[in-house]
């Protein structure tokens, strides 16, 4: 569906003219410097350029340059930008019903958790809606501790499971660091990742046996009576994605029938489509408790998030309330654009697509950067969720920067790729490969071309 507009015309896919766009864009950023107070940033330090157009897999920047956009902004632009039956949907459902409040029935929500319902797995036949991934994993860590009647949550360190309070408190990167008070319940471990091992393990049978045996270990230290769930992203996102090692998911699901904890899979990154399935736990074979989604249930065109609940659990709040809701829980804008993305994805095979651009030509040709240069220490991923680890040796695997900032090197490699027309997606020090999961394979190409030019500047370092 991408329609390339050769960098020398000058009309956008719009069918604005690049001088009124750009006009727009240099008033927009203006003000954005004025009014608007960003995320995880120092406001002195950013510079948020304006972005005049998108489609498919490109956006346009503020002077009309087109970059290939292989980070789907944050990991949620699943089928792409702006596609027509999408937008569609949302101008049809603003016309018939803009919003109506949870507790009133409405068509878009209930076909939305239909669509979702029957493409998780198991018995998780019940929807509970939010704005967002954060607000989920709020919710079913309460929905959790109200089914258990426990408080505690065990959660892994490399992790990200949101902003808001109990989701940064969660979350097992450095983007706790300056949030951690301390009064949320949430106990910390390492999950398996062999490439940087807590486990001294040499091989993935050992990485997983150890890592659960840490984890079973830590549960019987704190009183596994103590915990309500544990929450875990089936493959960690923007924390490194690391893989999970064969049979560990399924260990983490013996664990809490053991003790009778509630498994919570985070798949707000990994879940519609981007590991090449719907849900990355269908490549483990394992069934959750509660699986949080959000980002690709509609692409991010209106903010939506949810959680998909079991049997067992719902069964607990059929004479009990809930204690939890949002006044725009389901809101019809936004569940209208999930019906569409989702029966989009299955009429384009969007999820197969995912798949197979990740087996055949994304991952293999990672791998071949990875021969090319001496920078990569590790290249790991599955479907449209990849990254590379960038080292300045490879045997004592000493990062390009270090564990939770930057480094001149990297600023470096992310600026060189977008003046050669990428936007990439970079943490520390690695690069993540996360393009929509409707991306060609000529894109494909063209992206890890890019990415081979810019690696000279990892390689000078080694
Ligand atoms: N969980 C995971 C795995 C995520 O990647 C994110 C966002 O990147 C979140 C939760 C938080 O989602 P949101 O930013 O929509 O609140």
């Amino acid at each position: 569906m991408t329609t390339i507009v050769p960098q020398d015309l000058d009309l956008l896919p719009t069918g604005q003219s690049l001088e009124d766009a750009r006009a727009e864009g240099e008033r927009a950023y203006e003000l954005d410097r004025a009014h608007v107070f960003h995320s995880w940033s120092a406001q002195s330090q950013i510079d948020p350029r304006p972005i005049l157009a998108s489609e498919g897999s490109y956006v346009w920047d503020g002077t009309g340059n087109r970059l290939l956009d292989f980070a789907s902004q944050l990991v949620n632009i699943n089928i792409g930008h702006q596609h027509p039956k999408v937008i569609a949907a949302i101008q049809d459902q603003a016309a018939k019903l803009c919003t109506i409040a949870p507790q009133y029935a409405n068509d878009a929500r209930s076909e939305a958790a239909r669509l979702i319902a029957e493409r998780t797995p198991g018995d998780l036949n019940k929807v509970f809606f939010t704005n967002g991934g954060a607000d989920a994993n709020e919710h079913a860590i309460r929905m959790a501790r109200h089914h258990t009647r426990r408080y505690k949550v065990l959660s892994r360190y490399r992790s990200y499971h949101g902003g808001t309070d109990t989701a940064i408190n969660l979350t097992g990167d450095p983007r706790r660091w300056p949030n951690d008070y301390g009064n949320s319940g949430v106990v910390h471990f390492h999950g398996p990742f062999l490439y940087r091992s807590q486990f001294h393990a040499e091989n993935e049978q050992q990485e997983t046996e150890r890592a659960l045996a840490h984890l079973d270990q830590l549960i019987r230290f704190e009183g596994p009576d103590s915990f309500a769930a544990i929450i875990l992203e089936s493959v960690p996102g923007t924390a490194g994605v690391m893989v999970p090692t064969p049979g560990y998911l399924a260990g983490v699901r013996e664990i809490c029938d053991r003790y009778g904890i509630v498994y919570i899979a985070d798949e707000v990154m990994a879940g519609f489509g981007r590991t090449g399935k719907w849900f990355a736990v269908e490549h483990f074979n394992v069934v959750p408790d509660l699986i949080t989604f959000a980002k690709g249930v509609n692409s991010g065109y209106v903010p939506l998030g949810g959680i998909a609940i079991s049997e067992k659990i719902a069964a607990t709040f059929a004479n009990r309330p809930f204690p939890g809701g949002l006044t725009y829980s389901g809101h019809p804008l936004a569940t209208a654009a999930a019906v569409a993305t989702i029966n989009v994805m299955e009429d384009e095979r969007i999820v197969e697509n995912a798949a197979r651009i990740g087996s055949e030509i994304l991952g293999p040709g990672l791998r071949g950067l990875a021969d090319r240069h001496p920078s990569i220490g590790e290249v790991r991923g599955l479907g449209v969720l990849w990254a590379i680890e960038l080292v300045i040796d490879r045997a004592t695997k000493e990062p390009l920067a270090p564990y939770g900032s930057s480094s001149p090197a990297m600023n470096e490699i992310i600026a060189a790729c977008k003046a050669g027309g990428l936007l990439p997606m970079a943490n520390f020090n690695r690069i993540h490969a996360v393009p929509p999961c409707t991306v060609t394979e000529a894109e494909v190409r063209e992206g890890l071309a890019i990415l081979d030019s810019v690696l000279d500047i990892a390689d000078s370092h080694v």
